[in-house]
């Protein structure tokens, strides 16, 4: 009880520094003439994942230089720097980090090597607690799961672009606000498609403990997973022969790899379990590369609910479709 509650005061302190800081950037946004913006002179922004950096793009486009670390299909939990990557924090004036301990040795650099200013954008989303051993909890990263959050995260960048560069209020304003609207057509979308998947069929089998906010947002609990929600641990052959177990009781038709995972053991589960494993994966961890289906937020989301849905016997219907309906 003990341990819950200094997570959870701990929690509460996070949200109040959130707030604070969104009042504070909200308050701040003045415009600067003094200041006209050069393309070389355009601040430097950086962000630790694919899918916050999309998220920037999309708000700050041509008024920044952004600088994404991570690039499509990396694994941010085991991420290691390199060289480039101190060179690219020391040198930015905003850095956007998921947080929550998403992408652990970014983090560390950051706090060592980084003057600008940081922000944890992930965690402006309320958290799940995910259970470790010896009942101990931490908030599981991987807010974006349910597009609700990704709007909140999309505020707090808007704000601290503006912060950053307050000249660029309207601009900053108005982009963020075209991606809100994309971002709330994308979440009822998802939660009418996962809604044509048979009750019965309605749940989810992942390789990593990514879609835990996915699920419970869109009504597709999540039934077993293959590793938890850090990508560092390896499964024991008894977590392997508890999980094929798993999904053969739950009967469900399909599970499911990852992008950012070797699919090597998944699909021994899938085998012994005898279900599919679809040769589209799920991308979990970040948007996929340039010219792939996945290659953006909304794209990846979009992909992941295809992907689900068609394999999990429900009635798939294009995103396109329904945002030209609305
Ligand atoms: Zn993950």
């Amino acid at each position: 009880m003990r341990g819950i509650t200094q997570s959870m005061n701990k929690y509460c302190l996070r949200v109040v520094m959130g707030v604070c800081l969104t009042i504070h950037v909200g308050g701040c946004s003045q415009p600067n003439s003094q200041n006209p913006t050069s393309a070389d002179e355009k601040p430097r922004v950086v962000a630790t994942s694919t899918i916050i950096a999309d998220l920037t793009e999309k708000i700050g486009r041509d008024e920044i230089q952004l600088t994404s670390i991570l690039k499509p299909g990396a694994d941010p939990h085991v991420y290691e720097p390199v060289p480039a990557d101190s060179r690219s924090l020391e040198k930015a004036k905003l850095i956007l980090y998921n947080g929550y301990n998403l992408e652990p040795g970014l983090i560390k650099l950051m706090n060592s090597t980084a003057q600008g200013r940081k922000i944890a954008v992930g965690e402006a989303a309320k958290p799940l607690q995910i259970e470790k051993k010896k009942g101990q909890t931490v908030p599981d990263p991987h807010v974006w799961g349910d597009v609700k959050n990704a709007i909140v995260m999309t505020k707090v960048i808007r704000d601290a672009l503006i912060e950053l560069s307050p000249e660029d209020k309207q601009v900053f304003t108005q982009q963020a606000q075209q991606l809100i609207q994309e971002l709330q057509q994308l979440d009822s979308w998802i939660t009418k498609q996962i809604a044509t998947i048979p009750p019965d069929k309605r749940k989810l089998v992942t390789t990593h403990d990514a879609f835990q906010y996915y699920g419970r947002a869109y009504g597709i609990p999540i039934a077993g997973t293959l590793i938890g929600i850090s990508t560092e641990e390896q499964p024991s052959a008894q977590t392997v022969r508890k999980l094929v177990d798993e999904v053969k009781k739950i009967g469900i038709p399909a599970i499911f790899a990852e992008t950012t995972i070797n699919s090597g053991l998944i699909k021994t589960v899938a085998a012994e379990a005898r279900v599919k494993l679809p040769s589209r994966q799920l991308y979990s961890d970040s948007i996929g590369s340039t010219g792939s289906e996945g290659d953006s937020y909304v794209k990846m989301m979009s992909a992941n609910t295809r992907t689900i849905v068609e394999a999990l016997g429900g009635k798939y219907r294009p995103l396109r479709d329904f945002q030209i309906k609305k």
